[in-house]
């Protein structure tokens, strides 16, 4: 007899934690990213300790059935693609199926949801069911999640302040709000309201909530067009600089992704004009055919991989340093650049 088995559904989970969950802000991600692909108009987020206490997600989407309240958890459970074919066309931000699954073998989890017809509340331990009641009767879903990393007390001790794993989720928050304008979000911690948007779909006024007025109303607008892409943002002038490339957000098709070469395309856009190093604060979006991008590369699904990317990152280098140069204020030195 052979030496090798098949892992039960339990063990396998607990593994692709390891990648799915790194920190509380893995979690917010997830379930705010499930909240959005549920068509919510309304996510407001309530986290306890930086999430390392609890993270509540509370939106108003479609909600669950009872059937499905209970299959959300199963490994490779997804409503969002069926087949090869939808793979390459991705137009949500899950389709992996495997981010509850993950989250619950780590966690204790209490969900409600309802459809609006059918619904149920849960409470799971570690993935395993331990109470079950009637449905509420709001459509929606209200998943919090507790004791986060309870049954895997290595990857507990390796958790940050909670200033640092707090400052992760509201770095997230911040960018699922720029490119979600349509959606009204929240973020509390504890009592401290962090970040709070209309829904209105003006992106300038998520800006706006986020680095304060004054800065937002010294962003410039920019729009471009080539063969395979669209871009569209917002940039500082280079009179607003901060020390840190992270405020320079790159959305592929609605989903933040980091991209170096996308980074530098904006920085360039500046030319010589930046002090060393610092960096603008950017807002861009990207809008292509799905089949020229694909972020399968990581269960975390913050890489991508573009087709004609040089095309892109040219798109981008000349679109913010004209939309630069057409400001009078900019000095010489911008606009001969
Ligand atoms: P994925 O998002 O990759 O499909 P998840 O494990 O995150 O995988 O979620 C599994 C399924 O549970 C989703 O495909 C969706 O059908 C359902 N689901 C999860 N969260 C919500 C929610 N907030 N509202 C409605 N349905 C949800
Ligand atoms: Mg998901």
């Amino acid at each position: 007899m052979g030496n090798i088995h098949i892992m039960d559904e339990w063990l396998s989970n607990k593994i692709a934690a390891g990648e799915v969950v790194e920190r509380p802000a893995s979690v917010v991600k997830e379930l705010v990213e499930n909240a959005i692909d549920a068509g919510s108009t309304q996510i407001e987020v309530f986290l306890h300790d930086a999430g390392l206490g609890s993270i509540q997600v509370t939106d108003n989407g479609s909600g669950m059935d009872e059937e499905d309240a209970f299959k959300c958890f199963m490994r490779h459970a997804t409503s969002k693609i069926s087949n090869e074919h939808d793979l390459f066309r991705i137009r949500t931000l899950g389709f992996r199926g495997e981010a509850l699954a993950s989250i619950a073998s780590v966690s204790k989890i209490h969900l409600k949801t309802y459809d609006g017809k059918s619904g149920i509340e849960l409470v799971l331990e570690g993935g395993i069911e331990r109470a079950r009641h009637a449905a509420p009767s709001r459509r929606g879903t209200d998943i919090t999640v507790s004791q986060l990393f309870f049954n895997t007390p290595a990857r507990l001790k390796y958790m940050k302040t909670i200033q640092t794993e707090l400052g992760h989720s509201i770095d997230l928050m911040n960018r699922l709000a720029l490119c979600n304008p349509h959606i009204a979000f929240k973020l509390m911690h504890h009592d401290q309201l962090l970040l709070q948007t209309n829904g209105r779909g003006n992106v300038q006024q998520v800006l706006a909530s986020i680095y304060g007025i004054q800065n937002a109303k010294k962003m410039i607008p920019f729009e471009g067009k080539s063969h395979d892409y669209n871009i569209s943002g917002y940039a500082t002038l280079p009179e607003i600089t901060r020390a840190s490339k992270n405020y320079m957000s790159i959305f592929v098709n609605g989903r933040w992704v980091k991209h170096f070469l996308a980074q530098k395309a904006m920085t360039d856009a500046y030319h010589t004009f930046l002090p060393i190093e610092r960096f603008p604060i950017v807002v861009l979006f990207v809008e292509g055919d799905p089949y020229l991008t694909d972020v399968n590369v990581h269960p975390a699904k913050h890489q991508i991989r573009l087709s004609k990317e040089p095309e892109l990152l040219e798109l981008i280098q000349t679109t913010i340093r004209e939309a630069i140069r057409a400001v009078n204020r900019v000095p010489e030195a911008v606009k001969q650049a």
